[in-house]
């Protein structure tokens, strides 16, 4: 069973690092797929912090290949302070341990400054991107207008690209957000220099690199950034990001059929959270919400915003196991529920009086209705030391088995702490 997909079942963060840290150490290929760099995990190495926000964190492993997909937009410039952080420790050594695709689009200067302007232009009905430039990269792409990781290698195409793009772009960030513009010299000559850094971790097709190593039955991980319900066409939009985030995303984004993808790993917290506004119908606007967020430290990794927290809604979890193809959920954060004296779920939603039980497709609907909680006693023995599941208090054990009942897929991972060693493996990851 090589080809394993790890996803977000919620609206990100739902704690991918840990699983994709541990499942690294196992994989022999480490693929990301889409996004760009808004996605952050923390890795501690030799107790130093590195955070990363593109370089999948398999990097860690000196086994483990890193491929960044065609399906990713990539800032030359983050990338490449990433590279000089991994290697100021020692790590990265062999260019061959990271490939990044030809066919990346890259995220240039008046991208930033377009997704920012937006955002300030917005005001207070802002998306609430990163103002990385995220948005606006994907948006060329879509307008064939993009332009990609190997033109940075060819000094005149990447000349004339500039040329092309600068003459909208400059136009718009004048004389509509009415920002300096920028330079074609100097923006070619920076980005030409940034391709001589970043030649060496070229690769012209990481699909056929991907393809053969499945058909070896090699352990290839793909690594999605955000979660579900941000997908661009099945999340709730708009309030979403601007690439496709579903499991399917790594078949477009990697170059490969959805025949090769084996098992499909759904990401959940044993909670919600949201960052951002948008609707969240299990949002708990009271001392609970501002508990499990206090407990749970539900601050942005790479924006360090607030998050909004709420019950564990399964409506929208089933949801998410049908448009990914979830074959198995890891439940994280389950230890920060310990305490609660009542935890509940979501199991419908009432919807201008009539009872539904699917999650609406329209985000307005989302945010008019009202949610059917189920209630459970909830537990006190600190989890952190639980292996089993045979062990966790019984309520925590009636609790896991609604959601595994009720979402049709079982818990394979059970998380009861940030480290390691405090998780429940119900189920081996490359064994079926
Ligand atoms: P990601 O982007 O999906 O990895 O999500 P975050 O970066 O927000 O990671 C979640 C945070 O929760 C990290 O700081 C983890 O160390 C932490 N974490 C992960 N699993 C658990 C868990 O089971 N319990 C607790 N208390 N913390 C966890």
């Amino acid at each position: 069973m090589p080809g394993i997909v790890v996803v977000g079942a919620q609206w990100g963060d739902e704690g991918k690092g840990k699983v994709v840290d541990v499942f690294s150490s196992q994989a022999e290929l480490v693929v990301r797929y889409q996004g760009g760099n808004n996605a952050g995990h923390t890795l501690v190495v030799n107790g130093q912090k590195t955070v990363l926000h593109l370089i999948p964190s398999g990097i860690l492993h000196k086994k483990c290949q890193c491929i960044i997909s065609g399906g990713v937009v990539l800032d030359p410039e983050v990338l490449i302070e990433e590279i000089k952080a991994l290697k100021d420790k020692g790590l990265l050594k062999d260019p061959n341990h990271l490939k990044i695709s030809d066919s990346a689009t890259l995220i240039m200067p008046y991208h930033k400054i377009i997704d920012q302007s937006r955002e300030e232009k917005l005001g207070r009905e802002k998306i609430g991107t990163t103002g990385r430039g995220i948005g606006p990269a994907y948006e060329d792409r879509a307008s064939r207008k993009a332009i990609l990781f190997r033109d940075l290698f060819d000094s005149e195409t990447l000349k004339q690209k500039l040329q092309l793009a600068l003459e909208e772009k400059n136009f718009l960030i004048e004389h509509y957000f009415r920002k300096p513009t920028l330079k074609l010299d100097e923006l070619h000559q920076k980005y030409f220099d940034f391709g001589q850094i970043l030649k060496p971790f070229r690769i012209e097709d990481p699909g056929l690199v991907v393809a053969t190593a499945l058909s070896k039955k090699k352990k290839v991980l793909f690594e999605g950034a955000q979660g579900t319900l941000l997908d661009l066409n099945h999340g709730t939009y708009p309030y979403v990001t601007s690439s496709s985030t579903v499991a399917g995303s790594a078949c477009t984004g990697v170059g490969i059929g959805p025949s090769q993808i084996n098992k499909v790993i759904g990401i959940t917290k044993a909670y919600t959270t949201r960052v951002g506004t948008g609707p969240f119908p299990t949002e708990l606007n009271n001392e609970v919400g501002d508990l499990i967020q206090k407990k749970g430290a539900e601050f942005g990794a790479t924006t360090g915003r607030r998050r909004r927290c709420g019950w564990l809604d399964l409506i929208a979890l089933k949801y998410a196991v049908r448009v990914n193809g979830i074959t198995s959920v890891a439940l994280m954060k389950l230890d920060v529920l310990t305490g609660l004296p009542e935890i509940k779920v979501a199991t419908a939603y009432d919807l201008d009086g009539r009872k539904i039980t699917e999650f609406p497709t329209s985000a307005d609907d989302l945010e008019r209705v009202k949610p059917i909680l189920k209630s459970f006693k909830g537990w006190t023995k600190d989890l952190s030391t639980v292996r089993k599941k045979s062990q966790l208090p019984k309520e925590a054990r009636a609790y896991v088995d609604f959601i595994e009942k009720f979402v049709g897929v079982k818990a394979d991972i059970i998380s009861t702490g940030p480290d390691r060693e405090e998780t429940i493996w119900v189920k081996p990851l490359f064994k079926h």
